[in-house]
């Protein structure tokens, strides 16, 4: 992309109105514009980093053996009534009539509505396991929206459901899914660690938060430090091997990591005191496991081999895909603006000319941005006729993690920049080479 070609509505001063580092920062590089209180319009640069989660987030939920589906943002109030929620949910759930009078809703969760498709179309035990998720807006009427899209009312979330034959088989999917998040907050430079936490309205025995270490976070969270050593990585995991994603789910919900709500001190306390650490989080998702409370109530059930007709036990399981833009700024950022992780970042690499219309600079600039493209890279080329200063102030401010910088006075000696925005730290040389550099980091990912 050619910055002069494209919508990038930065912004130069601090907006009032943001209390927070993320919510600034998405402000003033002109990711997203509110549209009324928590609800936000996405510009071209907030809707390329919503999309790169939305694609981690399928593709992890691909590798555990989830399957996508798409269900509507508006419900009948009908399912509702059935599982009692329709009364219990409170003002948060925002309720419509129709033309002619009926009762729908937006969905803030989706038990109801995938439930209701499950007992259409499975009937049998051989059906089971499934799961079945999907990435789709809701809408929460908070009390106090607030932080931007941290605490939005409209926002995007993945939700995922699964049904499975009897408790084991639940916990199985508990942990799969457990499992297939440590990987996916981990691509998107995120250390998100799972808390015990309450299951509140839900219902339910099992359920962690994963959350993220921040200042600004929300929730007050106690933990073990040891759990900050440990890395998920790149392993191969079988996602139907029992004993496996059980013994990865022990590993990470041994260590002492608890949110206020379940935080015990007696526990707490037979942790060596130096490990002993107290913090605030930012809850970016959930699993629970809630048994027959949905599929009792709404008549979900399956032939067991037997021949008798039980109630499938369930769980589900949500990622917050837009507050997870937030958390990622609120993680990962300096004074001059924000630092993306390689695996997020909405542009490859920015190129910086320093003397556009200077003849070998913009050849040099074409050149890398073809090389870059090419190789299947998105390059963000300044290409605009502007003092250099305001040109890094912006690139800073958009936070690409790698940046190259093409003057005159390099070109001479046949050399440009190459400047990590993470460590600042800068290396010259021939432009082929800065091209091959970035392509080989991003093949590395
Ligand atoms: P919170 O305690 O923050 O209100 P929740 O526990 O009510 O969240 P869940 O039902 O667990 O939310 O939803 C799954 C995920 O969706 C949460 O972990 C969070 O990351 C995200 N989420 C929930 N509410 C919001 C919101 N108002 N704005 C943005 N993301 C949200
Ligand atoms: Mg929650």
């Amino acid at each position: 992309m050619r910055l002069s070609r494209y919508f990038l509505p930065v912004l130069k001063e601090n907006p009032a109105e943001a209390k927070i580092v993320s919510h600034r920062y998405m402000l003033r590089a002109g990711m997203i514009k509110q549209a009324s209180a928590g609800i936000y319009s996405w510009l071209p640069l907030g809707l390329k980093v919503l999309r790169n989660i939305e694609r981690i987030v399928n593709e992890e939920q691909a590798r555990a053996g989830h399957i996508p589906i798409l269900m509507p943002t508006v419900q009948s109030a009908d399912l509702w009534r059935e599982s009692g929620r329709f009364d219990d949910f409170g003002a948060e759930m925002l309720r419509i009539s129709d033309r002619h009078g009926r009762d729908m809703l937006y969905g803030p969760t989706n038990e109801e509505q995938v439930t209701d498709i499950f007992r259409s179309h499975v009937n049998s035990y051989k059906d089971l396991p499934l799961t079945l998720y999907q990435i789709q807006w809701k809408f929460r009427d908070e009390v106090r929206p607030r932080f931007g899209i941290m605490r939005g009312r409209e926002f995007l979330m993945k939700d995922g459901y699964n049904f499975d034959i009897d408790y084991d088989a639940a916990i199985h999917s508990y942990n799969r899914h457990m499992v297939s998040y440590l990987r996916t907050y981990e691509r998107m430079g995120l250390q998100a660690i799972p808390m015990r936490a309450d299951s509140g309205a839900m219902g339910g025995d099992d359920t962690h938060e994963f959350l993220v270490l921040a200042d600004t976070g929300e929730s007050e969270v106690f933990y073990d430090s040891a759990i900050l050593d440990m890395k998920f990585g790149d392993r191969d995991v079988d996602f139907d091997n029992v004993e496996e994603c059980a013994g990865i789910a022990k590993d990470w919900t041994t260590p002492y990591a608890r949110t206020d709500e379940t935080h015990d001190e007696a526990l707490f306390n037979e942790v060596p005191e130096e490990r002993r650490k107290t913090s605030r989080g930012i809850e970016v998702g959930q699993i629970f496991y809630f048994g027959t409370k949905y599929s009792e109530a709404m008549g979900a059930n399956v032939v067991t081999d037997s021949g008798d007709r039980v109630p499938v036990h369930m769980g589900s399981h949500g990622i917050g895909v837009s507050r997870l833009l937030g958390a990622i700024i609120e993680a990962s950022h300096d004074d001059k603006g924000i630092i993306w992780p390689e695996g997020v970042t909405p542009f490859h690499c920015g190129i910086i000319n320093l003397k556009q219309g200077d003849d070998e600079a913009d050849a040099a600039c074409e050149g890398l941005y073809a090389a870059l493209t090419a190789a299947g890279l998105e390059p963000l080329y300044d290409d605009r006729n502007e003092r250099a200063g305001g040109k890094f102030a912006s690139m800073d401010l958009i936070g690409l993690p790698w940046r190259i910088t093409v003057g005159p006075r390099g070109l001479k000696n046949g050399v440009v920049e190459l400047t990590s925005r993470k460590t600042g730290e800068s290396v010259e040389m021939p432009p082929e080479e800065a091209a091959a550099k970035v392509v080989a980091i991003y093949a590395a990912l």
